[in-house]
């Protein structure tokens, strides 16, 4: 629970009112334990790590022993974590990256982050449809694998805008039957948070995280290429991450992302028990307080901080602006693209009707999500919804 005009740093000032932070898929709060160890590498620990002041091995070897934590918390070697500016470029990384060592065309599914399928789309490679619930369609992708053209695979562990969990070893085994060269990408922006990363991503060579969504900094994240896989740098300069990433490494991000992710895993399984019951009692409390409430595919196949839901009759865009002044934050399932307001490729691909996607809104609860955001959500979205649908009657 925050409140308005009060800055994550406790000072308070402004209007009080309250607000109900449910927005954690775009981006979280930073977790005061990342915070903390960020602060001297943006003070006197300045220096460049590739430099050759005295001070340049202080912060080499801060990156090398977040290295160190990066790669525990995702079940690999130190040597195979190249740090990105970001989950967007580690997936256009592995992407692009192995396209131009390998050669072929990539396969993704249709509810990939933009990250990824545009990337795909670029790379005039192949797009998989998945099912009702937003699970890979399995038998499609077979299909797509078809022609021994495809050299990488691209399947997200967990999806950003409905929360569906991927079943990654399936395609792993599909990939081993049908284009054995291939290698798997699984872009774990959203999962990392909430699932066991470096058990589920094992079958994968390829594996994308991003800092800001588990409590860590923007602008900062990792992909993991597994040892023996090849991976063309996409940017040049001056040859960092051992040619596979160059640029003056963000050390402060970089330090920062590695205590994010160890508190992450320190308090994974309780978050996940206590903010997936937050979770059920908001769905819950909408579907029987709401009339013309649905929610969005199988709980039991979501992580756990996700609460997508639909209004019959009701457009999301108005919704938030309500919800907004009522001080819950959401998303909806829908894009701004050129002004006007697009149906979510993700929610179409699950066989929505442009009417249903853009009637969904996408509540995202994370650690710091408390039982008062969910009084306050459960309390402003059923007079929200009211108060709409009494303006179009
Ligand atoms: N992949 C997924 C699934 C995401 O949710 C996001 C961000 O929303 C990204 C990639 C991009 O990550 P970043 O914001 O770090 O570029």
């Amino acid at each position: 629970m925050y409140w308005r005009g009060r800055s994550l740093g406790g000072v308070r000032s402004g209007d009080p009112t309250r607000i109900a932070y449910l927005d954690n898929a775009p981006t979280t709060p930073m977790r005061p334990e990342a915070v903390a160890p960020m602060l001297p590498f943006l003070a006197d620990r300045f220096r460049n790590p590739s430099g050759a002041h005295a001070e340049s091995p202080a912060a080499r070897q801060a990156i090398d022993e977040a290295r160190d934590v990066v790669a525990e918390c995702l079940g690999c070697q130190p040597g195979e974590i190249v740090f990105t500016g970001g989950g967007t470029e580690a997936d256009n990384l592995a992407l692009f990256g192995a396209v131009a060592r390998r050669g072929g065309i990539p396969v993704c599914t249709a509810v990939e982050h933009h990250a990824v399928l545009h990337s795909v789309q670029e790379l005039r490679g192949r797009v998989v449809g998945v099912d009702a619930d937003g699970v890979v369609d399995l038998d499609a992708l077979v299909g797509a694998l078809a022609g021994g053209t495809v050299s990488v695979v691209s399947v997200m562990l967990a999806n950003n805008e409905v929360g569906t969990i991927q079943p990654l070893a399936e395609v792993a085994r599909i990939m081993r039957e049908h284009a054995p060269n291939a290698v798997l990408h699984t872009d774990a922006v959203q999962a990392f948070p909430w699932l066991d990363v470096a058990s589920l991503a094992w079958p994968a060579e390829l594996v994308a995280v991003s800092a800001h969504k588990f409590g860590g900094p923007k602008g900062v994240g990792a992909l993991v290429v597994r040892s023996g896989t090849p991976v063309a740098p996409i940017i040049h300069g001056g040859g960092q991450e051992r040619d596979r990433r160059s640029g003056t490494h963000n050390v402060a991000g970089i330090v920062a992302m590695a205590a994010a992710m160890q508190a992450t895993l320190r308090d994974r399984s309780s978050e996940v028990a206590r903010v997936g019951a937050l979770r059920d009692r908001l769905a819950d409390g909408l579907l029987s307080s709401v009339p013309g409430a649905h929610e969005t595919g199988d709980r039991s196949k979501k992580i756990a901080g996700n609460c997508h839901v639909r209004f019959d009759g009701i457009e999301s865009e108005a919704l938030l602006v309500l919800l907004d002044e009522a001080g819950v934050c959401a998303s909806a399932g829908s894009a701004c693209a050129s002004g006007a307001m697009e149906p979510s490729q993700v929610l179409r691909a699950m066989g929505f009707t442009v009417a249903q996607s853009l009637s969904s809104v996408r509540l995202s609860l994370g650690v710091t999500t408390t039982e008062a955001d969910i009084d306050l959500a459960l309390k402003a979205i059923p007079d929200a919804v009211a108060a709409l649908r009494a303006r179009a009657s």
